[in-house]
């Protein structure tokens, strides 16, 4: 077994992990962490847990430590679930000795830092030599993308290897677990939705065409289509939704579009990785689906479903569809595992 710890334990993806940690056949958690205000207590006493499945017995008894690699002990991997202003200070130090698997956004735009979808990009692993060997760690870090990220990239990538894609607009309606445990305020978000947050356009644009890059030398080039995100907050607790309008350059078929989507598989596919989904992709043909309540826990909250894909009927060689992603299972925490396992099963 690998000894992990938890980085941000007490909070929204915090706790995702501990739920898909807790009796993962490779990893085992040995170290929470958390902020000063909750280091020295039992996990039970530190966490107002509130996902469904209750908190394991496993960790109610771990005394959560202050954030400091000097504090988790004997562990290989570290998965954070930090704020990014406090994980762009802390990531780098556990990064000397473990491995960081990280769904913060701090580190993941540098150019010696994979940022990695197991099913999209696992070659861009190859950066952690340069990371190393640039920052003299013995350790290093991997991130994840932000949550709505993951979903759209994993739906572009089969088309996107068959067709030239011309332009992507997407328009999100994202859960409130997005904004972590203390992020949006009830008074904001019942009864209504809020058209703004905070960066999420960019990274989604930033981050869509780096996945889906060429690495070359230790550089990555990005792709060259145009995303454009316009995100919204929504009263819904998990799972993303994206509305998505996708051109391409070239006349193509929505029957070739929609087997490009059905057949995709990757290589956590390939190498049968504990919490890579069956289908990465699942497609729904009913007019009323996905819906975040019915579908954002396909394939353990790993899948990302996709339907009413058509043709649109105002633009040429263009196409329409809904998905849903789980933004704090395939969108974070079972993104890093992910990421993880396939570290563990190739490096
Ligand atoms: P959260 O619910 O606010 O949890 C934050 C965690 O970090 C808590 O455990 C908190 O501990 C700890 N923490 C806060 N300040 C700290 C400090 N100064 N030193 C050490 N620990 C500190 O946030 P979240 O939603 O889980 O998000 C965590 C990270 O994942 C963020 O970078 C976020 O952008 C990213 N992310 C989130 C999602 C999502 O869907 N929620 C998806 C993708 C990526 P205390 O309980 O002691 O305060």
């Amino acid at each position: 077994m690998v000894n992990v710890g938890i980085l941000g334990a007490t909070g929204m993806v915090g706790q995702r992990f501990i739920e898909l940690l807790t009796d993962h056949p490779d990893f085992e958690i040995t170290s929470l962490t958390a902020s000063q205000r909750s280091a020295g207590k039992k996990y039970e006493d530190a966490a107002t847990w509130y996902l469904d499945s209750g908190m394991p017995d496993s960790v109610k008894d771990i005394e959560v430590v202050d954030t400091d690699p000097s504090q988790v002990g004997d562990v290989d991997i570290v998965f954070s679930a930090l704020p990014t202003e406090t994980a762009a200070i802390v990531e780098p130090k556990f990064a000397k000795k473990y491995i960081v698997a990280s769904n913060a956004s701090a580190m993941r735009m540098e150019d010696d830092v994979p940022l990695v979808i197991p099913e999209v990009n696992p070659e861009y692993l190859d950066l952690v030599d340069i990371q190393k060997k640039n920052r003299g760690w013995d350790g290093f870090i991997v991130t994840n993308p932000n949550c709505s990220t993951i979903a759209l990239t994993i739906t572009l990538k089969p088309i996107y290897d068959q067709f030239d894609i011309k332009r992507v607009y997407v328009s999100t309606m994202q859960a409130v677990s997005g904004a972590g445990y203390n992020g949006v305020p009830s008074m904001a978000i019942v009864d209504n939705l809020v058209p703004f947050i905070g960066g999420e356009e960019e990274k989604m644009e930033t981050e869509t065409l780096h996945l889906l890059g060429e690495l070359e030398e230790g550089n990555v080039t990005p792709a060259s289509f145009g995303v454009s995100a316009s995100c919204h907050r929504v009263s819904v607790v998990d799972g993303h939704t994206e509305a998505v309008f996708i051109e391409m350059e070239d006349q193509c078929d929505l029957d070739d579009i929609h087997k490009a989507m059905a057949d995709f598989r990757g290589l956590p596919q390939k190498l049968n990785l504990n919490s890579a989904p069956e289908k990465p992709i699942i497609i729904r043909s009913e007019d009323n689906r996905p819906q975040p309540r019915m579908d954002r826990n396909a394939d353990g909250g790993m899948g990302v479903t996709v339907g009413r894909l058509r043709k649109d009927v105002a633009f040429e060689n263009s196409f329409r569809y809904v998905l849903v992603g789980h933004n704090t299972i395939r969108g974070a925490a079972g993104a890093s595992i992910l990421n993880a396992e396939l570290i563990n099963e190739i490096m």
